[in-house]
């Protein structure tokens, strides 16, 4: 059963229409990404859910009920804010328990409820302090406290990581994935970061001014995304989208050799389609699509080359140890999947197979 419905909703500000139309189900227990560039309309969107906005036209349903018109304290959710909004004067278990205290739970079980969230959190020998004696994540884990406590319906997450150094964030982000694997609770979380979107979420809502992209699991997103947009964002490096016609079965790039494939009789000869590769669906070959070397980078594991296929500029990742410098021509062929967009609509048309790449 859906958890969180959201319905034909719209939203704008003055002449600025922030959303033009959303419609997402998520499912209880679910833990869903709302990932986008910024300005895509996903913090208002958060913030609808937990009505700390209003909602210009279509409905928002939390456990089967429209909660359009309810107040945010009504709605059984839990904010968690990019900034924490801790209260600086309060210790960690008063800034714990605040709800609770306000609703006039009894001190026993606002007790029990406060050294729980802490046990599950790491935080037990923390409570005494106030929030200017921890660091950056032991805040963060404070805010989740908060909304633990509460055992709401649905925890909203706002960027939550994003005042976090790179490596912190990455341990925070698993922390989270844990918990919300022991809690269960269905979860809606915004980032702009797809990597962590990619590696936290259920479910994945990419969306782009205003609009919903595509909605799926991180491999449905990464495997077939519906169009160029979706392509580009998902993914790091980015797929590599390459202007191509479609020539006796294969796949024409500018005046280089034919990207052959499997059959592609879908696809009528002359039609004008994008074909995306990832970056590590390359191998280097003695023939093949020329690369004008710009940069190649060694990370141990695998290397990075960046240049240019017919003018477009490639990002290849290679397993093995690769020499280049710039100015250099390297030969590659696919050897994965070929995603074949078509170049006016953007949407996808299907997958090609490369050729043998032996
Ligand atoms: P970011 O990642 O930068 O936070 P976002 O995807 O969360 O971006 P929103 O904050 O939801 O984007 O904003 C969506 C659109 O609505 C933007 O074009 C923004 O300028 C506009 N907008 C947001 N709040 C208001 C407001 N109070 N008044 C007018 N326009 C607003």
């Amino acid at each position: 059963m859906a958890d969180v419905a959201i319905k034909e909703v719209h939203k704008h500000y003055g002449a600025v229409e922030a959303l033009k139309g959303i419609d997402i189900e998520i499912d209880t227990g679910e833990f869903v990404a709302l990932v986008g560039p910024s300005g895509c309309g996903k913090t208002t969107l958060l913030r609808m859910i937990a009505g700390l906005e209003d909602i210009t036209a279509g409905d928002i349903e939390i456990a089967g009920r429209v909660v359009n018109d309810l107040q945010p304290k009504a709605r059984d959710i839990a904010m968690v804010f990019q900034n924490y909004a801790l209260y600086p004067h309060m210790k960690v278990k008063d800034n714990m328990s605040f709800s609770m205290q306000l609703a006039g739970a009894p001190k026993d079980e606002i007790k029990q409820k406060v050294e729980e969230a802490a046990r599950i959190l790491n935080l037990s020998d923390y409570l005494e302090r106030f929030p200017r004696e921890l660091s950056g994540g032991q805040r963060q884990r404070v805010a989740m406290g908060r909304a633990i406590v509460r055992n709401p319906k649905v925890f909203l997450f706002d960027e939550p990581l994003s005042n976090l150094d790179a490596k912190l964030r990455v341990s925070m982000r698993a922390e989270i994935k844990s918990l919300h694997q022991r809690l269960g609770t269905t979860a809606v979380y915004v980032t702009h970061d797809q990597i962590e979107a990619m590696t936290m979420a259920d479910k994945i809502v990419v969306m782009s001014n205003g609009r919903v992209e595509q909605i799926g699991t991180p491999l449905e997103l990464y495997d077939e995304p519906q169009n160029l947009f979706v392509a580009a964002f998902i993914g790091s490096p980015s797929m590599n989208l390459l202007d191509a016609k479609v020539v006796d079965g294969g796949f024409q790039v500018a005046d280089q050799p034919l990207i052959a494939s499997g059959p592609t009789d879908w696809l009528d000869n002359g039609r004008d389609v994008v074909v995306g590769v990832r970056p590590d669906n390359f191998a280097l070959r003695e023939t093949g699509l020329a690369i004008d070397v710009t940069v190649t980078e060694p990370t141990g594991a695998e290397t990075q080359v960046a240049g240019h296929i017919a003018g477009t500029p490639v990002t290849c990742l290679f397993r093995e140890r690769v020499e280049g410098r710039y100015g250099d021509v390297l030969k590659v062929v696919p050897n994965g999947p070929l995603h074949v967009f078509d170049k006016l609509t953007g949407q996808r048309l299907g997958t090609a197979q490369a050729a043998s790449v032996n």
